[in-house]
């Protein structure tokens, strides 16, 4: 038993196999080249990064975080503007919105698929609303066209969080294609990762990419020219190389993402207590999540963990209950259904070197724990 290996969230060791010598060569080739800010090599990697996404221009910066605070940025978002997301997802998702001194206005998740509900989301438009910024959440698309149409009816703009979904479509629609801009995360847990923090916005529209550039680059339009104010966030030339060597697997990364969802979905088909939500065509899997119930969660985690299977709970406390958004405007009970959520979420280990025999083994491990 002590002998049987973990099953982790994440397998950076087997990547690196599978990859063999070309990470390393990649990084060589720009330690030779000396072009580390910009260049050439983030610049291929931005062309092939939005094409990939059917979308018009990427501007890579230094984080997620900071793709969603110049995504709104550059879409013209400020200070006591009304920007309206989900209280279930990564604290960033809301704080970056906050950080830039406009208010985030949240709405209840459809509890079928953790995501923000446009239903819902409709309900607090007429409170005059800025921006529209749904999540992705788990690698799934939040309903773009549903919230696209929202967006257009008040003259709202619409920035996708899409740091889970690289690669995600819905209904032949592909993430940050819809959008007026979408967020990338390239941390080192996502679907694509580099070897630290890196991020990347996705625009259709040439000048609002163009404005983008200038504010990860001190608001600059040439050397010493500051047009604007800006800030120092671009993706360095190291990370872009790796990701550059890892973006042609990134569709079958995918895949088998998709194909271990499919043999949890077949494991749990029966089972009363465990309940995965719902997951959208066209999801990418950064997350497999289901619903146990709330009393035995935090044993049933404990004890996945115990026998070797490292499950993880995203997100155990909503956004609105989170001390920083004291401030908000909401409380216990505003947002009830991310707030079950949260108490009966358990997301299973998913990634692309996960072996069936494995995925088998987490299943049957969790279905033992709920009895
Ligand atoms: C990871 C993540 C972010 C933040 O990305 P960083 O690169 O860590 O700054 C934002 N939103 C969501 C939904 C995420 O999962």
């Amino acid at each position: 038993m002590g002998a049987t290996p973990a099953i982790t969230a994440l397998d950076l060791e087997a990547e690196r196999a599978f990859l063999g010598p070309a990470l390393d060569e990649a990084v060589a080739g720009v330690l030779a080249s000396g072009r580390f800010v910009l260049g050439p090599v983030l610049e291929a990697f931005e062309r092939d990064f939005a094409a990939m996404h059917h979308v018009a221009h990427c501007v890579g910066v230094a984080s997620g975080t900071d793709a969603l605070i110049l995504g709104l940025r550059a879409l013209g978002v400020g200070p006591g503007d009304r920007v309206l997301t989900t209280p279930f997802s990564f604290f960033a998702s809301a704080g970056a919105i906050a950080w830039i001194g406009a208010t985030p206005v949240l709405a209840d998740i459809d509890p079928e698929t953790g995501l923000l509900d446009p239903e819902r989301a409709a309900a607090v438009m007429g409170s005059g609303i800025a921006c529209i910024l749904p999540v992705h959440l788990y690698g799934q698309l939040a309903d773009v066209r549903a919230f696209r149409a929202l967006a257009d009816a008040s003259g709202a703009k619409l920035l996708e969080d899409a740091a889970q979904a690289h690669g995600a479509t819905r209904a032949g629609v592909h993430a940050g294609e819809l959008g007026d801009a979408a967020a990338f995360s390239f941390y080192p847990t996502k679907n694509l990762g580099c070897a630290g923090e890196g991020g990347a916005v996705l625009i259709q529209d040439a000048s609002i990419a163009e404005g983008l550039r200038r504010l990860r680059d001190h608001g600059s339009t040439a050397k010493y020219e500051h047009a604007e104010l800006g800030v120092n966030s671009r993706l360095h030339a190291l990370q872009a190389a790796i990701l550059a060597v890892k973006l042609p697997h990134l569709a079958a990364w995918n895949e088998r993402r998709r194909g271990i969802a499919a043999r949890y979905d077949a494991a749990f088909a029966g089972s009363a207590a465990v309940r995965p939500l719902r997951s959208v065509p066209g999801s990418v899997h950064h997350q497999y999540a289901v619903r146990v119930p709330a009393a035995d969660r935090d044993a049933v985690h404990e004890g996945l963990v115990e026998a070797g299977v490292h499950a993880a709970v995203h997100y155990p406390r909503p956004i609105h209950l989170q001390a920083a958004a004291a401030g908000w405007g909401y409380g216990p009970g505003s947002l009830p259904e991310a707030e079950a959520l949260a108490r009966e979420v358990l997301c299973l280990p998913i990634h692309p070197f996960l072996v069936d025999a494995d995925a088998d083994r987490v299943a049957e491990t969790l279905l033992g724990l709920v009895g």
